[in-house]
């Protein structure tokens, strides 16, 4: 029995004027599973998030979450219904300290009961997942790299999402960081949330991802296990060069 798709994006393309952002790209998602996206700067794979969480609309092609197809659905609608992302660029809210910031993202859940006590109750798990709870009176702005990306992490969990998709999430933390954070996307597998990680990290995204899709110039080059992928010579060619073969 194949199992039901999480999510299905179908031949999207977006353009900006005459820049083919995306070019025709298909892919899906499967339930509790960890998706790397890989890809040169410039390759789309921002623009694919800003387009699946709703930012942007295509201009052409279809995303299907669980069933129900996403056309012209604003972002917070879409964050009710399970898809969440965090920002490339910092983009927590400055002024408010962490359990404001997080308690803001919880009351964009839907799925559970939306009342204020179980808003409260999402957004204090959240928190204790992360590992904030000695840090929830700081302020955005004074916390480390590392405690902004958690609390990244933690606005998209108290949203009780099915999809957390990670944009450049490692880029700049320490190693203790990054593997904070892994083990918090591995959790999220185990927990029968999906994830979609792009990052340039590669050793980090073939280590946690099940499966892994590369794009180049808005197009999909190619998709599969992360041991085949970084052996795809098209791949090598356009992206990983030497660096990760060698140490592989
Ligand atoms: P990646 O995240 O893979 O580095 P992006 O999705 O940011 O790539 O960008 C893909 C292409 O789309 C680039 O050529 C970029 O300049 C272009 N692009 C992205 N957003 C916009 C925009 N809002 N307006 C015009 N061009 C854009
Ligand atoms: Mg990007």
């Amino acid at each position: 029995m194949t199992q039901q798709r999480l999510l299905d994006v179908r031949n999207v393309s977006k353009k900006f004027g005459g820049v083919i952002a995306l070019d025709d790209i298909s892919f899906h998602v499967q339930h509790a599973e960890v998706l790397g996206l890989i890809g040169p700067n410039g390759a789309g794979k921002s623009t694919l998030f800003n387009v699946i969480s709703g930012l942007i609309l295509p201009t052409t092609g279809e995303i299907v979450l669980e069933g129900c197809t996403l056309a012209g659905m604003r972002p917070d609608q879409i964050s009710a219904l399970g898809a969440v992302r965090t920002f490339q660029s910092a983009s927590l809210l400055v002024g408010m300290n962490v359990w404001d910031n997080v308690h803001v993202a919880s009351l964009f859940r839907s799925r559970e009961a939306s009342d204020a006590e179980a808003a409260v109750d999402c957004t204090a798990r959240a928190i204790a997942y992360c590992g904030l709870q000695d840090r929830i009176h700081a302020l955005a702005e004074s916390l480390t790299i590392g405690e902004q990306k958690r609390v990244e992490i933690a606005r998209c969990i108290a949203t009780a999402p099915r999809l957390v998709m990670t944009d450049e999430i490692l880029a700049g933390l320490n190693p203790a960081d990054s593997e904070s954070i892994l083990e918090m996307l591995i959790g999220l597998k185990k927990q029968g949330v999906s994830v979609i990680f792009v990052e340039h990290d590669v050793r980090s995204v073939m280590r946690i991802s099940d499966r892994v899709v590369v794009i180049a110039q808005g197009k999909k080059l190619t998709e599969g296990s992360p041991d085949a992928v970084a052996r795809d010579h098209k791949v090598i060619e356009v992206y990983l060069g030497g660096r990760y073969a060698q140490h592989h």
